[in-house]
């Protein structure tokens, strides 16, 4: 097997090492700076508390792998997870709700719990004032981890399966050659290895930098203390360390209990952020001990104040008791809360898993060890991918402030919808002086202002017919919505409108390889039309999707190719970069134009009048996916005959100097078949209405095309794709489940993803993507049902606790959109 280095023994390298083992591989070196027995990273001193519940479904699913991971490394009987459970409580009526939500995404990833009234949150945790509690929610496989201790054991048991751990060894340099990595250097000499990843925790940046990797992580400390001997504790809890309590969380005042023995363990994110830099903290100490280690900085008790406060009035028996240890412990946040894992963009074998909870922990692992052995992760790596952040997101400025938000916010209640308060404006389309003109609600996805709909339609609201009209919403699905959305779907239905498009990524794909490398990773011919745009998909080598794809070819050796994630980018930069290592001749470059283009959608039934009242021939003439170079008014544009609602139009591409130019004239043309600027809450319901999927949502590298109701996509006459092998035998019979549209039967009842869905009682998936259906009046959700459930099938979604009908129906809602554009 390859030769192995990883940087770092807390629980995610011990873990890593651990996993690779199990599969097999048999040259693994860990090194660690500090001394093994205890190496002073942010696991030596970790509480340990699990809780699996997140509203990320990946986060969740590696929760639950630690769990049963850490519950079966045993010693002496005893395993290294005390499932003692856990217990989320209320003391606000918005938290209650937060908690029916929270229950959802429990049950949408199949992690048992139950809410708890007061009286029952009093019988579980009798310490617990009556007074302040409005209720609970109970997880009864979250426990405590004990880290420190799984460490020692995973650091014995791979020891004996041949892995070599070298401690005190700082790695002060990676080492490599052509574009791979050649080993690590240390002060004890160089360590060869064909691959390398860093679990080097809050240390990431510092590594990250030795390769000049960027690694969007903030180390930030935060605040735990543990109490004075409590009576009613020392009963229960014989071991200096144990406990028998659930894990408590106190949400509300940002604060967490667990017992150690006969003291409370009480961590708080409630104190004003403190960013540490780690190459600031020195080298580590030979000793390290509790009180003596890298990763603790002294307590600021003046800091910890209001969460005591507010601890004595949740436990009122803590006013017996005083804290007789502090510290403030450091550890990772990101600009977004998930960790970082994945590949050095450029240079091969390097590899990263950091800014991982012990909670994650051995999941992570578990992913990074199938990543590095079968070249992908079963469960799907979106959500934490190192390649998922833009450049700009890159930026130390951006990630220390988006990170303190991150850990201002840990266990605030966040609306799926709700925007960065900063930083904002980092990056406008050329359109931005008009949408604002038009009174453009801006929303942000990766630092780009994205209008959500525009207050100058607002007037418009009157001559809505009857049947158009939007139904009222409750509270939390009405916030960062306005009835707007719906004159904006019906005006893009009826007559035209402009979708900004600019954020979608677009590539540059060029070179004497372009064609064969596009072809190699895509499911359908990209050549069979050189006038046709073909959508088509991206798989990874077991058929799931890596992304969905719109390749365009300009001329023999250039390609436009729009994608949807950075993620998606990142595999083929890798691979342009792997091609053209491999066969010089055949080279191919990759370039991201997304910044200096910008992109309109003018969609509509008149949008054929619009572009041919700016003497666009060429483009009005368009056939379905027929693509041009051409001038609109002297602007010259790329346009594609494709939309993303599901009516007649075009993308129109332009540079950025043109752009504004761009949107003048199709606005001026248009104004008189009514046009209407509209923004992504209409577009998202149109494109759901017409069936379309969205990468990262609806599918993922955990489904394969027919799952998604995409196997039209895939061309199985062309002699070879990526993924091809691996959909032998499969279809969309065989798919033992599909991604199905749901109509919600009350006609009012939204929803707005991630809620769990139920048939006959029993959980059975969740929803990808919800909207309100403005065409067809009702709201709609999307779910991968088990193929047994059929058309006509009712199904329950569970929203805050209540449980809303819903039939499934087949695919796009075609019988209302047949006479529009097609796929
Ligand atoms: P670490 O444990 O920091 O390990 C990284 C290792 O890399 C270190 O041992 C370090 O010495 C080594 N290293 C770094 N640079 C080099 C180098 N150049 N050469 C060689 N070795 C190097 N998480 C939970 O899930 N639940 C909790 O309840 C919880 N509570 C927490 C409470 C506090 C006070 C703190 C500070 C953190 C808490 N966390 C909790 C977070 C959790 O502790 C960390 O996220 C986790 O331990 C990180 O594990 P790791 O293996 O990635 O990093």
């Amino acid at each position: 097997s390859p030769r192995v280095v990883i940087i770092g023994a807390g629980i995610v390298g011990t873990n890593l090492a651990d996993e690779l083992v199990s599969r097999g591989w048999n040259d693994i070196t860990v090194v660690e700076q500090g001394p093994l027995s205890m190496p002073g990273g942010s696991t030596s001193h970790a509480p340990g508390l699990v809780f699996q519940t997140n509203s990320s479904k990946t986060m969740s699913e590696f929760a639950r792998y630690t769990v049963s991971k850490l519950l079966s490394l045993k010693q002496d009987g005893q395993s290294c997870f005390n499932q003692v459970g856990g217990l989320e409580v209320a003391t606000t009526p918005e938290r209650l709700e937060e908690l029916k939500r929270k229950r959802g995404w429990a049950s949408s990833w199949k992690i048992e719990t139950r809410l708890l009234s007061t009286d029952e949150c009093l019988e579980m945790y009798p310490l617990l004032d009556r007074d302040s509690v409005l209720g609970g929610l109970h997880i009864p496989t979250d426990g405590l981890a004990l880290a420190a201790r799984a460490v020692q054991l995973l650091v014995k048991r791979t020891t004996k399966a041949g892995v070599r751990y070298l401690e005190m060894t700082p790695v002060t340099g990676i080492e490599r050659s052509s574009g791979r990595v050649t080993g690590v250097t240390t002060p004890k000499g160089s360590i060869p290895a064909d691959i390398v990843i860093s679990c080097a925790g809050f240390w990431g940046v510092e590594i990250g930098a030795m390769v000049g990797l960027p690694i969007p992580l903030l180390p930030l400390a935060h605040q735990y203390v543990k109490t004075s001997s409590l009576q009613v504790l020392a009963a229960p809890n014989k071991a200096s360390n144990g406990a028998h309590l659930p894990i408590l969380r106190h949400q509300d005042q940002d604060l967490y209990y667990r017992e150690h023995g006969d003291r409370y363990g009480i961590g708080y994110y409630g104190h004003r952020p403190m960013p540490v830099v780690a190459a600031s903290l020195g080298n580590t100490p030979e000793n390290v001990s509790e009180q003596n280690m890298p990763s603790r900085l002294d307590f600021t008790p003046e800091d910890f104040q209001p969460a005591w406060e507010a601890s004595q009035k949740l436990l009122p028996i803590l006013r017996n008791a005083e804290i007789t240890d502090g510290f403030n412990g450091i550890f990772s946040f990101t600009p977004d809360g998930g960790p970082i894992v994945g590949q050095h963009p450029t240079l091969d074998g390097f590899y990263v898993a950091e800014a991982v909870w012990v909670t994650h922990s051995a999941g992570v692992a578990k992913a990074v060890a199938e990543l590095l052995t079968t070249g992908r992760s079963e469960t799907d790596l979106a959500d934490c991918d190192l390649a998922r952040f833009e450049e700009v997101q890159l930026a130390p400025a951006y990630v220390s402030e988006t990170s303190q938000q991150n850990f201002v916010e840990v266990y605030d209640i966040l609306h799926p919808m709700q925007p960065k308060a900063s930083p904002r404006d980092l990056r406008v389309t050329p359109f931005h002086a008009r949408q604002q003109e038009l009174g453009a609600v801006f929303l942000e996805s990766r630092a780009w202002e994205r209008p959500q709909w525009f207050e100058a339609n607002a007037e418009l609201l009157d001559d809505l017919p009857a049947q158009w009209r939007p139904v009222d919403r409750d509270v939390w699905s009405a916030r960062f919505h306005s009835p707007i959305v719906a004159v904006e779907a019906w005006k893009a239905r009826t007559t035209v409108a402009m979708y900004d498009m600019t954020p979608l990524k677009r590539l540059e794909v060029h070179g004497p390889g372009a064609a064969e490398m596009l072809q190699r990773l895509t499911t359908s011919d990209v050549l069979a039309n050189s006038k046709l745009a073909t959508y088509t998909l991206m798989l990874d080598n077991q058929g799931g999707i890596r992304s969905d794809v719109m390749v365009a070819r300009l001329d023999d050796e250039s390609f436009h190719v729009g994608v949807f994630s950075p993620v998606a980018m990142d595999y083929l930069l890798r691979e342009a970069r792997q091609q053209s290592r491999r066969d010089g001749l055949r080279w191919v470059q990759v370039r991201d134009v997304t910044g200096g283009t910008c992109s309109i959608g003018l969609w509509g039934p008149l949008a054929v009048e619009v572009m041919k009242a700016t003497n666009s021939t060429d483009i009005a003439g368009l056939p379905h996916h027929g693509f041009c170079e051409a001038f609109i008014s002297g602007v010259p544009v790329l346009a594609i005959r494709l939309s993303h609602v599901g009516e007649l139009g075009w993308e129109i591409y332009t540079s950025v100097e043109f752009g504004q130019r761009l949107w003048d004239v199709l606005w001026a043309a248009g104004r008189s078949y009514g046009v209407v600027a509209a923004g992504r809450g209409a577009m998202n319901s149109l494109r759901m209405e017409k069936g379309y999927r969205d990468w990262g949502s609806d599918m993922t590298t955990e489904h394969d095309p027919y799952e998604a109701g995409l196997g039209h996509l895939i061309d199985l006459k062309k002699p070879s794709f990526v993924g091809k092998a691996a959909l032998q035998g499969r279809s969309e019979r065989t798919s033992s489940r599909r991604l199905r549209t749901l109509t919600i039967d009350d006609g009012r009842s939204m929803v707005l993803g991630k809620e769990p869905v139920f048939h006959e009682g029993r959980p059975v998936g969740y929803v990808t993507s919800a909207a309100f259906a403005y065409t067809i009046r009702k709201p709609i959700a999307y779910a991968h049902l088990p193929g047994h459930i059929l058309d006509g099938a009712f199904v329950e979604i569970e929203y805050f606790g209540r449980l809303i009908w819903a039939t499934v129906t087949d695919n796009p809602l075609t019988n209302v959109a047949s006479r529009r554009e097609q796929p």
